[in-house]
């Protein structure tokens, strides 16, 4: 009876981390696909400034 009972908790638990796997994945393919890739790299160059970074 009590292996019924956790199983049942488990599966609402776990739409939280898949939701949030999703939601990255997205986001993910989204800048890597449309996003120009100029504004990419000066955006992590501006990054590597901002940070301190040793750039150039
Ligand atoms: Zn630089």
């Amino acid at each position: 009876m009590t292996t019924m009972i956790q199983t049942l908790g488990v599966s609402g638990t776990r739409f939280i981390p898949a939701a949030f796997v999703a939601v990255l994945g997205v986001t993910l393919i989204t800048l890597t696909g449309h996003v120009q890739a100029a504004a990419l790299h000066d955006a992590a160059h501006d990054v590597r400034h901002a940070t301190g970074f040793p750039c150039h």
